[in-house]
């Protein structure tokens, strides 16, 4: 087959390389390596992969460059590896346009359904700044964009405007993680203090307007120290 995905792996430790290299190859994408920055420059303009799976701590340049840089002329979805246990370099990665975070050591099925979401997001309008519109359903949670409502089990859930713009924001974006700054920016506007207690406070009545146990939610999920991240519609 010719139209297999192909994916830019960089990536300076070997091993890890190959162990997603042969995830992805045995599950239909063909794989590009790269062993450091410089190299996966090169390959990102000479070989157009539709996805790269990067790494932040590369012996000759720091991810984070590379993301800056690849943002600067394309929208291609970039999914960070980092081994780094700190928010802040995640959170930074978000910031500067990479799609979505996978923390090592992780699995073959959470690395695949990264992918497939970020792939889905790229192939989708949701970079083109078009308006909501349809709908949104995962399991018993419908978000109606163009009545601008939500609904559990077909029930009318009473959200607030904000509380609306922010389960939009997050399903729109289902699967992958939005930072903090990200919602707030979107829902508050660029003015907004940057302060993530409004939002914890919005998210505390959500849950408890949507989910069973707010403390064990089904629908919208916490990042520690990052953002949040709703379900995967159906
Ligand atoms: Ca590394």
């Amino acid at each position: 087959m010719d139209n297999k995905p192909s994916v830019l792996v960089v990536e300076d430790d070997a091993g890890i390389g190959s162990f997603i290299e042969t995830i992805l190859v045995s599950n239909g994408y063909s794989v590009l390596r790269a062993s450091g920055g410089r190299q996966a420059l090169m390959m990102l303009t000479s070989h157009c992969p539709e996805l790269m799976i990067l790494d932040l701590g590369l012996p000759d340049l720091d991810g984070t460059r590379i993301i800056r840089s690849v943002r600067s002329w394309s929208k291609m979805p970039i999914l960070v590896v980092s081994a780094r246990a700190h928010e802040k370099d995640k959170v930074e990665a978000l910031d500067l346009g990479a799609d979505d975070y996978i923390t090592k050591p992780f699995g073959s099925a959470e690395l695949l359904a990264r992918i497939r979401t970020a792939l889905r997001h790229a192939s989708g309008d949701t970079a083109s700044g078009m308006p909501l519109s349809g709908v949104f359903r995962a399991g018993d949670l419908t978000v109606d964009y163009n009545k601008m409502h939500v609904y559990l089990a077909g029930e009318d859930v009473h959200l607030t405007r904000n509380e609306y713009k922010i389960v939009a924001l997050l399903s729109r974006y289902a699967g992958r993680v939005l930072t903090y700054d990200h919602i707030l920016k979107n829902v508050w506007g660029p003015v907004s203090s940057g302060d993530n207690q409004i939002l914890r406070v919005n998210m505390a009545n959500i849950r408890r307007k949507i989910e069973k146990n707010p403390a064990d939610p089904q629908y919208i999920f916490t990042e520690m120290g990052v953002g949040y991240r709703m379900i995967e519609g159906d």
